[in-house]
Protein backbone atom coordinates (compact mmCIF):
# COMPACT_ATOMS: atom_id res chain seq x y z
CA UNK A 1 0.00 0.00 0.00
CA UNK A 2 2.76 2.64 1.54
CA UNK A 3 4.52 1.92 -1.77
CA UNK A 4 2.18 3.00 -3.95
CA UNK A 5 1.69 6.14 -2.56
CA UNK A 6 3.44 9.21 -4.34
CA UNK A 7 6.64 10.34 -1.96
CA UNK A 8 5.28 13.36 0.18
CA UNK A 9 7.65 16.07 -0.03
CA UNK A 10 8.92 17.59 2.89
CA UNK A 11 8.67 21.48 3.57
CA UNK A 12 10.44 23.69 5.61
CA UNK A 13 9.35 27.07 6.52
CA UNK A 14 11.88 30.36 7.40
CA UNK A 15 10.54 32.66 9.58
CA UNK A 16 10.62 36.78 9.47
CA UNK A 17 8.90 39.43 10.85
CA UNK A 18 7.65 41.68 7.94
CA UNK A 19 4.39 44.05 7.03
CA UNK A 20 4.01 44.32 10.58
CA UNK A 21 3.28 40.43 10.85
CA UNK A 22 5.06 37.17 11.30
CA UNK A 23 5.53 36.05 7.95
CA UNK A 24 6.77 32.28 6.92
CA UNK A 25 7.24 30.81 3.63
CA UNK A 26 7.94 27.27 3.60
CA UNK A 27 9.36 25.30 0.77
CA UNK A 28 10.64 22.11 -0.55
CA UNK A 29 13.36 20.86 1.69
CA UNK A 30 17.00 21.63 -0.19
CA UNK A 31 15.41 24.34 -1.90
CA UNK A 32 18.55 26.91 -2.28
CA UNK A 33 18.75 29.47 0.67
CA UNK A 34 18.70 32.30 -2.30
CA UNK A 35 14.94 31.61 -3.05
CA UNK A 36 13.96 31.97 0.36
CA UNK A 37 15.48 35.47 0.30
CA UNK A 38 14.68 36.15 -3.09
CA UNK A 39 10.68 35.49 -1.45
CA UNK A 40 11.57 37.46 1.46
CA UNK A 41 13.23 40.62 -0.64
CA UNK A 42 9.78 40.61 -2.87
CA UNK A 43 7.95 41.62 0.73
CA UNK A 44 10.82 44.36 1.42
CA UNK A 45 9.92 45.67 -2.09
CA UNK A 46 6.35 45.86 -0.81
CA UNK A 47 7.17 47.62 2.00
CA UNK A 48 9.21 49.99 0.39
CA UNK A 49 5.77 50.90 -2.05
CA UNK A 50 2.80 50.37 0.60
CA UNK A 51 3.99 50.71 4.14
CA UNK A 52 2.31 53.56 6.19
CA UNK A 53 4.96 53.09 8.64
CA UNK A 54 7.67 53.83 6.74
CA UNK A 55 8.11 57.74 5.93
CA UNK A 56 9.82 56.84 2.68
CA UNK A 57 7.58 54.78 0.97
CA UNK A 58 5.44 55.63 -2.42
CA UNK A 59 2.49 55.45 -0.37
CA UNK A 60 3.58 57.58 2.64
CA UNK A 61 4.83 60.20 0.08
CA UNK A 62 1.30 60.49 -1.63
CA UNK A 63 -0.44 60.82 1.55
CA UNK A 64 1.91 63.52 2.35
CA UNK A 65 2.68 65.37 -1.26
CA UNK A 66 -1.15 64.23 -1.80
CA UNK A 67 0.47 63.19 -5.36
CA UNK A 68 2.54 60.76 -6.73
CA UNK A 69 3.90 58.10 -9.20
CA UNK A 70 3.78 54.78 -8.30
CA UNK A 71 5.53 51.47 -10.40
CA UNK A 72 3.31 49.50 -12.25
CA UNK A 73 2.17 47.23 -9.89
CA UNK A 74 1.91 49.40 -7.14
CA UNK A 75 -0.38 51.35 -9.77
CA UNK A 76 -2.56 48.17 -10.74
CA UNK A 77 -3.57 47.66 -7.04
CA UNK A 78 -4.45 51.07 -6.49
CA UNK A 79 -6.99 50.50 -9.48
CA UNK A 80 -7.82 46.88 -8.40
CA UNK A 81 -8.98 48.56 -5.04
CA UNK A 82 -10.54 51.17 -6.47
CA UNK A 83 -12.56 48.91 -8.88
CA UNK A 84 -13.44 47.12 -5.65
CA UNK A 85 -14.51 50.21 -3.96
CA UNK A 86 -16.92 50.60 -6.59
CA UNK A 87 -18.41 47.00 -6.59
CA UNK A 88 -18.80 47.50 -2.98
CA UNK A 89 -20.18 51.04 -3.18
CA UNK A 90 -17.56 52.40 -1.09
CA UNK A 91 -17.50 50.07 2.16
CA UNK A 92 -14.26 48.67 1.23
CA UNK A 93 -12.53 52.23 0.90
CA UNK A 94 -8.80 52.44 1.45
CA UNK A 95 -9.16 56.30 1.19
CA UNK A 96 -9.86 55.87 5.22
CA UNK A 97 -6.44 56.31 5.99
CA UNK A 98 -6.52 58.90 8.01
CA UNK A 99 -9.21 57.19 10.23
CA UNK A 100 -7.24 54.53 10.60
CA UNK A 101 -4.62 56.35 11.59
CA UNK A 102 -6.53 58.43 14.78
CA UNK A 103 -7.70 55.55 15.78
CA UNK A 104 -4.14 53.79 16.21
CA UNK A 105 -5.80 50.02 16.65
CA UNK A 106 -3.02 47.68 16.94
CA UNK A 107 -0.69 50.82 17.33
CA UNK A 108 0.73 52.25 20.66
CA UNK A 109 -1.91 54.76 21.07
CA UNK A 110 -5.13 53.59 20.30
CA UNK A 111 -8.03 55.82 21.39
CA UNK A 112 -11.82 56.82 20.74
CA UNK A 113 -11.20 59.97 18.04
CA UNK A 114 -13.60 62.33 18.68
CA UNK A 115 -16.94 63.75 16.56
CA UNK A 116 -14.98 67.00 15.38
CA UNK A 117 -11.62 64.84 14.29
CA UNK A 118 -13.63 62.47 12.46
CA UNK A 119 -15.72 65.01 10.51
CA UNK A 120 -12.70 67.09 9.63
CA UNK A 121 -11.42 64.01 7.35
CA UNK A 122 -12.39 63.55 4.04
CA UNK A 123 -12.70 59.55 3.52
CA UNK A 124 -13.81 58.74 -0.31
CA UNK A 125 -12.60 56.64 -2.93
CA UNK A 126 -14.27 58.47 -5.71
CA UNK A 127 -12.22 61.80 -4.48
CA UNK A 128 -8.80 59.58 -5.37
CA UNK A 129 -7.31 60.78 -9.20
CA UNK A 130 -5.54 58.53 -11.30
CA UNK A 131 -3.77 59.60 -14.38
CA UNK A 132 -3.00 56.20 -16.12
CA UNK A 133 -0.28 58.02 -18.54
CA UNK A 134 2.04 58.81 -15.83
CA UNK A 135 0.95 56.67 -13.39
CA UNK A 136 0.14 59.55 -10.94
CA UNK A 137 -2.35 59.26 -7.84
CA UNK A 138 -3.64 62.39 -6.25
CA UNK A 139 -5.94 62.53 -3.07
CA UNK A 140 -7.28 65.71 -1.42
CA UNK A 141 -5.71 67.48 1.35
CA UNK A 142 -7.86 65.69 4.42
CA UNK A 143 -7.45 62.18 2.87
CA UNK A 144 -4.43 59.43 3.29
CA UNK A 145 -4.25 55.85 1.91
CA UNK A 146 -4.04 53.01 3.71
CA UNK A 147 -3.88 49.71 1.48
CA UNK A 148 -3.78 47.57 5.09
CA UNK A 149 -7.05 45.90 3.69
CA UNK A 150 -5.19 44.51 0.89
CA UNK A 151 -1.47 44.38 1.15
CA UNK A 152 -1.10 40.49 2.63
CA UNK A 153 -2.73 39.31 -0.14
CA UNK A 154 -1.16 41.30 -3.06
CA UNK A 155 2.45 40.62 -1.36
CA UNK A 156 1.26 36.58 -1.34
CA UNK A 157 0.46 37.00 -5.13
CA UNK A 158 3.61 38.87 -5.59
CA UNK A 159 5.49 35.85 -3.81
CA UNK A 160 3.66 33.21 -6.19
CA UNK A 161 4.89 35.19 -9.09
CA UNK A 162 8.57 35.31 -7.74
CA UNK A 163 8.65 31.39 -6.70
CA UNK A 164 6.77 30.31 -10.10
CA UNK A 165 9.71 32.24 -11.68
CA UNK A 166 12.32 30.45 -9.80
CA UNK A 167 10.30 27.01 -10.47
CA UNK A 168 8.98 26.31 -7.23
CA UNK A 169 5.99 24.12 -7.80
CA UNK A 170 4.84 23.44 -3.92
CA UNK A 171 5.16 26.30 -1.35
CA UNK A 172 2.92 27.63 1.54
CA UNK A 173 2.91 31.12 1.90
CA UNK A 174 1.61 32.19 5.51
CA UNK A 175 1.43 36.18 6.00
CA UNK A 176 -0.08 36.55 9.49
CA UNK A 177 -2.56 33.96 8.50
CA UNK A 178 -3.08 34.64 5.23
CA UNK A 179 -2.41 31.45 3.59
CA UNK A 180 -1.06 30.98 -0.33
CA UNK A 181 -0.54 27.22 -1.68
CA UNK A 182 1.34 26.44 -4.26
CA UNK A 183 0.84 23.31 -5.75
CA UNK A 184 -0.76 20.18 -3.43
CA UNK A 185 0.82 18.02 -0.44
CA UNK A 186 1.73 15.15 -2.67
CA UNK A 187 0.21 14.21 -6.09
CA UNK A 188 -4.05 14.26 -5.70
CA UNK A 189 -3.89 15.04 -1.82
CA UNK A 190 -4.79 18.61 -0.77
CA UNK A 191 -3.44 20.28 2.76
CA UNK A 192 -5.41 20.44 5.46
CA UNK A 193 -5.44 24.49 6.46
CA UNK A 194 -7.32 25.08 9.55
CA UNK A 195 -8.56 28.26 10.16
CA UNK A 196 -8.35 30.17 13.69
CA UNK A 197 -11.36 29.89 16.05
CA UNK A 198 -11.17 33.45 17.46
CA UNK A 199 -12.96 32.15 20.55
CA UNK A 200 -10.11 29.67 21.16
CA UNK A 201 -6.72 30.58 22.22
CA UNK A 202 -4.29 31.04 18.49
CA UNK A 203 -3.70 27.45 17.33
CA UNK A 204 -7.03 26.15 18.02
CA UNK A 205 -8.52 26.14 14.49
CA UNK A 206 -12.65 25.65 14.13
CA UNK A 207 -12.71 24.20 10.61
CA UNK A 208 -10.12 22.38 8.36
CA UNK A 209 -10.41 22.89 4.71
CA UNK A 210 -8.94 20.85 2.17
CA UNK A 211 -7.21 22.62 -0.16
CA UNK A 212 -4.18 23.16 -3.14
CA UNK A 213 -3.06 25.86 -5.38
CA UNK A 214 -5.45 28.62 -3.87
CA UNK A 215 -5.69 31.35 -1.23
CA UNK A 216 -7.64 31.39 2.11
CA UNK A 217 -7.35 35.04 3.83
CA UNK A 218 -9.35 35.92 6.85
CA UNK A 219 -10.39 39.23 8.45
CA UNK A 220 -11.46 39.03 11.79
CA UNK A 221 -11.22 41.07 15.31
CA UNK A 222 -9.90 38.77 17.46
CA UNK A 223 -6.50 39.81 16.67
CA UNK A 224 -6.26 43.46 16.32
CA UNK A 225 -8.31 45.54 19.24
CA UNK A 226 -8.39 47.17 22.30
CA UNK A 227 -11.26 47.59 24.83
CA UNK A 228 -12.59 50.96 26.11
CA UNK A 229 -15.18 51.17 29.37
CA UNK A 230 -16.25 47.20 28.71
CA UNK A 231 -16.56 48.47 24.28
CA UNK A 232 -14.95 45.58 21.81
CA UNK A 233 -12.97 48.74 19.52
CA UNK A 234 -11.39 46.70 16.33
CA UNK A 235 -9.60 47.74 13.06
CA UNK A 236 -11.77 47.31 10.40
CA UNK A 237 -14.10 50.51 10.46
CA UNK A 238 -17.29 51.26 8.49
CA UNK A 239 -16.48 53.75 6.17
CA UNK A 240 -19.77 55.49 6.57
CA UNK A 241 -19.34 56.20 10.54
CA UNK A 242 -15.41 55.89 10.64
CA UNK A 243 -16.25 53.58 13.45
CA UNK A 244 -15.62 49.96 13.79
CA UNK A 245 -17.92 48.13 11.78
CA UNK A 246 -20.80 46.36 13.90
CA UNK A 247 -20.85 42.85 12.32
CA UNK A 248 -22.51 39.49 12.78
CA UNK A 249 -19.42 38.19 11.37
CA UNK A 250 -16.24 37.68 13.92
CA UNK A 251 -14.58 35.60 11.26
CA UNK A 252 -14.40 36.21 7.30
CA UNK A 253 -12.58 33.68 5.51
CA UNK A 254 -12.44 33.84 1.69
CA UNK A 255 -11.03 31.01 -0.79
CA UNK A 256 -9.37 31.75 -4.55
CA UNK A 257 -6.64 31.61 -6.29
CA UNK A 258 -6.06 35.71 -6.29
CA UNK A 259 -4.90 36.40 -2.55
CA UNK A 260 -5.16 40.32 -3.48
CA UNK A 261 -9.08 39.42 -4.22
CA UNK A 262 -9.25 37.43 -1.08
CA UNK A 263 -7.83 40.00 1.53
CA UNK A 264 -10.19 42.61 -0.07
CA UNK A 265 -13.14 40.34 -0.07
CA UNK A 266 -12.79 39.42 3.20
CA UNK A 267 -12.64 42.50 4.67
CA UNK A 268 -15.82 43.97 2.81
CA UNK A 269 -17.47 41.03 3.35
CA UNK A 270 -16.78 41.29 6.89
CA UNK A 271 -18.15 44.60 7.24
CA UNK A 272 -20.92 44.29 5.06
CA UNK A 273 -22.35 41.77 7.76
CA UNK A 274 -23.19 37.89 6.74
CA UNK A 275 -26.57 38.58 4.55
CA UNK A 276 -25.33 41.10 2.38
CA UNK A 277 -22.03 39.40 2.22
CA UNK A 278 -23.37 36.42 0.61
CA UNK A 279 -25.14 38.06 -1.94
CA UNK A 280 -22.58 40.47 -2.75
CA UNK A 281 -20.41 36.63 -2.98
CA UNK A 282 -22.80 36.09 -6.16
CA UNK A 283 -20.66 38.44 -7.94
CA UNK A 284 -17.18 36.41 -7.99
CA UNK A 285 -17.70 32.60 -8.79
CA UNK A 286 -14.06 32.07 -8.98
CA UNK A 287 -14.18 32.82 -4.79
CA UNK A 288 -16.07 30.91 -1.93
CA UNK A 289 -16.31 32.32 1.25
CA UNK A 290 -17.09 30.57 4.72
CA UNK A 291 -18.30 33.21 7.69
CA UNK A 292 -18.30 32.50 11.47
CA UNK A 293 -20.86 34.54 13.22
CA UNK A 294 -21.26 35.71 16.72
CA UNK A 295 -24.35 33.50 17.83
CA UNK A 296 -21.92 30.26 16.66
CA UNK A 297 -23.37 29.31 13.29
CA UNK A 298 -21.17 28.77 10.41
CA UNK A 299 -22.32 29.58 6.92
CA UNK A 300 -21.05 29.48 3.47
CA UNK A 301 -21.28 30.66 -0.04
CA UNK A 302 -23.83 29.10 -2.57
CA UNK A 303 -20.11 27.84 -4.41
CA UNK A 304 -19.12 25.73 -1.48
CA UNK A 305 -17.65 22.54 -1.77
CA UNK A 306 -18.19 19.95 1.20
CA UNK A 307 -14.66 19.12 1.60
CA UNK A 308 -14.35 20.52 5.45
CA UNK A 309 -14.89 19.57 8.29
CA UNK A 310 -15.82 21.64 11.75
CA UNK A 311 -13.97 20.97 14.73
CA UNK A 312 -15.58 23.15 17.39
CA UNK A 313 -18.89 21.19 18.13
CA UNK A 314 -20.31 24.05 19.64
CA UNK A 315 -20.88 25.64 16.33
CA UNK A 316 -23.76 24.68 13.98
CA UNK A 317 -23.84 25.07 10.19
CA UNK A 318 -26.18 27.13 8.90
CA UNK A 319 -26.40 26.20 4.83
P1 LIG B 1 -5.77 42.22 8.69
O1 LIG B 1 -4.87 43.35 8.35
O2 LIG B 1 -5.97 42.00 10.13
O3 LIG B 1 -5.45 40.97 7.93
P2 LIG B 1 -7.87 43.17 6.93
O4 LIG B 1 -7.34 42.59 5.68
O5 LIG B 1 -9.32 43.00 7.14
O6 LIG B 1 -7.22 42.61 8.23
O7 LIG B 1 -7.50 44.72 6.87
C1 LIG B 1 -7.77 45.59 7.92
C2 LIG B 1 -7.00 46.87 7.68
O8 LIG B 1 -7.53 47.54 6.53
C3 LIG B 1 -7.10 47.87 8.80
O9 LIG B 1 -6.10 47.69 9.75
C4 LIG B 1 -6.97 49.21 8.07
O10 LIG B 1 -5.61 49.46 7.81
C5 LIG B 1 -7.65 48.95 6.75
N1 LIG B 1 -9.09 49.24 6.73
C6 LIG B 1 -9.96 49.38 7.78
N2 LIG B 1 -11.21 49.59 7.36
C7 LIG B 1 -11.16 49.56 5.98
C8 LIG B 1 -12.14 49.73 4.96
N3 LIG B 1 -13.45 49.94 5.23
N4 LIG B 1 -11.71 49.64 3.67
C9 LIG B 1 -10.42 49.43 3.37
N5 LIG B 1 -9.47 49.29 4.29
C10 LIG B 1 -9.82 49.34 5.59
MG1 LIG C 1 -8.35 42.12 3.91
Amino acid sequence: MLSSCSKEVKLVGETEFKLGTVCTISLPEGTDELIYKGAFNVLDLVEKEISRTSETSAISILNVNKSNSFNKETYKLLQDSYKMSEQSNGIFDPSIGLAVSLWDIGGINPRIPSTKELSEIDTNYKDVKFDDKNRVVSIPLNMEIDLGADGKGYSADLIREYLVSKNVNKAIINLGGNILLIGSKSDNVDWVIGLQDPNKEIGNSYILLSLSDTSVVTSGTYERFFIKDGIKYHHILSPSTLYPADSDIISSSIISKNSTLCDMLSTTCFIMGSKKALEFMKKYPQARAVFLLKDGSVVFSDNFDKDYQITNSDYSIIN
